[in-house]
């Protein structure tokens, strides 16, 4: 099999040779010319020759030699050791982060991962991409969600859906010179309902002019480059359905996005969000290439992009479990340490049971969404991602400040800050309650489709879930028939989620992952998915009183 390091080290050879022979050229030229030829004639060539010599001396350095075992390496390696000697505790008290340390951690080129080979990436590879992200969520989420906005909502779009005449520039900037970049979508009227977003766009000679206001972007105001979503005017400045995607370059003319606001957000404190005004003009080229609707691509974009939640939620899990077994280990409390505690053991089997489920989670990402990949009609197994590991990795940071005790609650604590920093993963890019409904939905639809009125008969037909089905089969024998309330659509979306990650996680364990661990969760998603089910059939359909009449206890004491 030809190793691709051997090969990459082999075109660097052969550049390495090549630019020792122009440079001898170089000299010869430098020698001879002034006699045989005009002087200004060789000084030309000759500054042509040298400056051809560090265009290939830059192309050889560029490429990318490192296995991936050795960039993730020196990547968590010089990480860790920043971040102690920086102190990352007493930096997540402030906003932002200083910009040696910002410099530092993109010195290391982690956005390498998200750019095409073509132009001196690592070939935006889903395994290499989760690594990283799951690599700096063990140390810190706020600076994994930073990599994760910059992959997922705006390198691989641009990688797929954008015009080659841009593309070069644009990674050479992230690749060379640290720059980022964020995706626009949420107004101020129009979160969850994007689609009726007003923010506009209309071709005026030969410009695209976007406009509108946009709120709560990652990277407010830091990001160089922004993809914004808009609508498309008539000339009666009606807006049409579909959905453009446009780049702007804020360090161009006519491109600058005004931040009228910085948001005082409760956490990931490292993060600038804020209201955007957009007024920009913007070249046709600078429009993302959809391969039929709009739609279609911004279907594809999210779900590709909540696909590659668990890469975010890895590293995170894992610091979440590792804090809270060492903690429970060392903590003495009366005559034994809290790990003997059967309470404590309970809590601890969840995290591993979080770990594992997550694992599973990343390892089916790696094949199913590449950008090569057609994810716009994969909802319901993005969507079970997203919100699963999302409400995995909220429960994994409130165990572990419970388990810390008074020490938890602070926020230098990795587990405090936890809290608030996982907290808006449940809200953005689909809030969690939509998600589960619309994996009930697609659900209860399939099953319309397929004639069949019974959960477990489904389940085991449909591949997402045909396996982890057959381990579930007496918790799942019993008839849906929709419609169903809205509370109840949750609970059966939270369980599907799980069934469809236990299927994931059987596949991982055929592939040799820890025997022990699968049992466990297998286990543990049992209890949960027990609890979902009596709760989705004990919904009593109470609304909330618009009125709460006769209610002050006071009167009464
Ligand atoms: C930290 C953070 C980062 C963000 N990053 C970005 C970004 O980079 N780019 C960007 O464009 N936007 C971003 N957002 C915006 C985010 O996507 C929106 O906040 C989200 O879509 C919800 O929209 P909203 O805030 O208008 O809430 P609303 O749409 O008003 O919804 C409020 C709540 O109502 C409930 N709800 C809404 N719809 C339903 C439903 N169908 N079923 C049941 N319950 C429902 C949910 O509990 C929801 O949280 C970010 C937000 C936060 C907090």
């Amino acid at each position: 099999m030809v190793n691709q390091n051997g090969v990459n080290q082999l075109i660097n050879a052969i550049f390495a040779l090549l630019i020792i022979t122009v440079k001898l050229l170089i000299l010869i030229l430098l020698i001879q010319l002034p006699f045989a030829s005009p002087y200004f004639f060789a000084v030309m060539m000759a500054y042509g020759v040298f400056y051809l010599s560090n265009y290939m001396n830059a192309l050889a350095l560029d490429l990318p030699t490192d296995s991936y075992t050795e960039f993730l390496n020196r990547f968590k390696t010089s990480l860790s050791s920043l971040f102690q000697k920086e102190n990352i505790d007493e930096l997540s008290l402030s906003r932002g982060l200083p910009p040696n340390v910002w410099k530092e951690i993109f010195n290391l080129k982690p956005l390498s991962v998200a750019i095409p080979k073509e132009f001196g990436g690592r070939g935006v590879k889903v395994k290499e991409c989760l690594g990283l992200l799951s690599a700096a969520s063990y140390e810190s989420l706020p600076l994994s969600l930073t990599f994760g906005i910059n992959i997922a909502l705006f390198l691989e779009p641009l990688a797929k859906y954008g015009n080659e005449v841009i593309k070069g520039d644009i990674f050479k900037h992230f690749l060379d010179y640290g720059a980022m970049g964020g995706l626009m979508i949420t107004e101020p009227d129009y979160g969850s309902d994007a689609l009726s977003m007003r923010t506009q766009n209309q071709l005026i000679d030969n410009e695209y002019h976007v406009k509108g206001t946009k709120h709560w972007q990652g990277l407010t105001g830091l990001a160089n480059y922004w993809l914004i979503t808009s609508r498309n005017a008539n000339a009666e400045g009606n807006l049409g359905r579909d959905v453009d995607f446009f780049i702007a370059d804020t360090h161009k003319p006519n491109q600058n996005i005004e931040v009228l606001e910085y948001y005082d957000n409760a956490g990931l404190y490292m993060i600038p969000y804020g209201l955007n005004k957009v007024d920009v003009k913007l070249p046709q080229e600078n429009k993302l290439i959809p391969e039929s609707t709009g739609l279609k691509l911004m279907l594809d974009v999210l779900h590709r992009s909540r696909f590659q939640f668990p890469g975010m939620g890895m590293g995170f899990l894992k610091r979440m479990m590792d804090e809270a077994t060492t903690h429970c280990k060392e903590r003495i409390v009366g005559t034994s340490n809290l790990f003997s505690l059967d309470q404590v053991q309970f809590q601890l089997a969840k995290m591993q049971s979080y770990f594992t489920l997550c694992s599973a989670m990343c390892a089916k990402s790696c094949k199913v969404s590449g950008i090569d990949n057609d994810v716009s009609g994969s909802g319901v197994h993005a969507n079970s991602m997203k919100a699963l590991v999302t409400d995995m990795m909220q429960d994994s940071a409130q165990m572990l400040v419970q388990l810390s005790g008074g020490k938890g609650y602070r926020l230098s604590h990795i587990g405090g800050r936890g809290i608030m920093d996982s907290r808006p993963f449940q809200i953005f890019e689909g809030s969690n309650e939509m998600l589960y409904t619309q994996i009930s939905e697609g659900i209860l639809k399939d099953m319309k489709k397929k004639k069949t009125e019974n959960l477990g008969e489904y389940l085991a037909i449909n591949e997402l879930t045909s396996n982890a089905s057959k381990l579930y089969k007496k918790e799942f024998d019993f008839n849906i028939g929709s419609p169903i309330s809205q509370r109840k659509m949750i609970d059966l979306g939270k369980v599907i989620a799980r069934v469809v990650t236990v299927n994931d996680l059987l596949e991982l364990n055929n592939d040799g992952f820890s025997q022990q661990l699968t049992d466990n969760s297998v286990e543990m998603v049992r209890q949960e998915i027990v609890m979902l089910l009596a709760s989705l059939q004990h919904h009593q359909n109470i609304s909330a009183l618009e009125n709460l009449g006769n209610s002050d206890w006071m009167a009464f004491a």
